[in-house]
Parts: C-alpha cells; structure tokens; sequence
C-alpha cells in the first residue's frame, strides 16, 4: 500500500501499548469496528509515530516489498500481540499475558545489547529488519504488563472501546476523550431525558 503522508494513530492511551490497543476503533461493536494497522506498512507507519521503529520506515517498508509474506505474518503477529496485551490487561487472560512473555523473550533473543552513544548506558538494540516493528511491539507489552496497571481503564462509551490509563487527579477519567466520546454521550443523554420528559412537560390545553 502506498502512504501518502503519515496517517495520524491516536494517542489518548497514556502508553504506547495503550495506544496499540487504541489502533482497533469501535472495538466493542462488530459490526462498526475498524483495524487501522490494515497492512505490515500500516504497523511500520505507526511504529514510526509512537518513535520506535527500529531503523527507517522507508527501509523497512522496502524490506516488505521484497518479501511480502514474511511481511504478512509479521503483520499477522504484531496484531496478535495487540489483542494479548487488551486480553491481558481488561480480562486478565493469563494464556495472553504468556503469549506477550514469548514474544518478549524472543524479540531480546534478536536483538543486541550495545553501549549507547552517551558512553553511559547500555540498552537492547532491536534489528532494522522485517522483525523490528514485532519486536518493538513486544518490547512495549512487556513495559505495559509489568506497570502499575490500576489505572488502566476502558472508555464508558457502549461501542468505542478505546483503553487508557487514568492519570486524572480524582480518578474519575469515564471517557477516551472529552470532545469525542465525553461530547456525544453527553448530547445522547440529553436527548434521551428531553424525549422522555416531553410527554410530562407538554403544555395543558
Ligand atoms: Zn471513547
């Protein structure tokens, strides 16, 4: 698929892995739910935004050309750590919190662990190669899973399913985003009191 721009991945999640889960829209309602990560690029696309992709998008795009099936079970993996890390965190499926171990393990058993260029720190580095955007993902998961995870919550809305953590002072936060999900329940809610209430408010004749 060809990019045009870069497509703009939502960022309400308060992590990245969040934000991963955040990439299916309308999740808890089938029949409207869309998965933007469509294609291996689509995943490159969004590594690139949330600034791990390891080496360029455009060499690892050009590595997926090359090799369109070992793109598309990368593709198929990385979107199946997607649903382990929602199934670990919201269902607190233990067989998903495994799937995202393996997968941890695995992506450090590719990568190298090198003295960064400040000379004071080492770190893992991943390979620029089809494997990087999983690995980074898996790297991700891993980070999310072994957080603090009682903030994290699920939208109020009844179909938008977007997940994030909570960081509000009171602890109140219901909905993904204020202006999206917090402004359309609001006016339905309004409306659904005005419908029922018209009845009871009409004038005497
Ligand atoms: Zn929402």
């Amino acid at each position: 698929m060809a990019t045009t721009g870069s497509p703009t991945f939502p960022e309400v999640g308060g992590h990245a892995a969040l934000d991963l889960v955040d990439t299916v829209h309308w999740r808890l309602d089938p029949r409207r739910s869309i998965d933007t990560l469509g294609t291996f690029d689509d995943v490159v696309a969004w590594c690139d935004q949330m600034g791990v992709l390891p080496g360029s998008a455009e060499q690892v795009t050009r590595l997926a050309a090359s090799a369109p099936e070992a793109a598309a079970r990368e593709h198929a993996a990385v979107l199946a750590l997607r649903e382990a890390v929602y199934q670990a965190v919201f269902e607190s499926s233990a067989a998903a919190a495994d799937h995202v171990a393996a997968e941890h393990v695995a992506a450090l058993g590719r990568a190298t662990f090198e003295r960064d260029a400040d000379q004071v720190s080492w770190s893992w580095r991943l390979p620029a190669d089809l494997s990087g955007p999983r690995s980074a993902v898996a790297l991700l998961a891993h980070s999310l899973l072994t957080s603090d995870l009682a903030a994290a919550r699920q939208c109020g809305d009844d179909a938008c399913g977007w997940v994030y953590l909570d960081t509000s002072p009171r602890h109140n936060r219901v909905w993904c985003t204020a202006a999206g999900c917090g402004n359309r329940n609001r006016v339905a809610r309004h409306q659904a009191k005005r419908r029922t209430a018209r009845p009871d408010g009409a004038r005497p004749a």
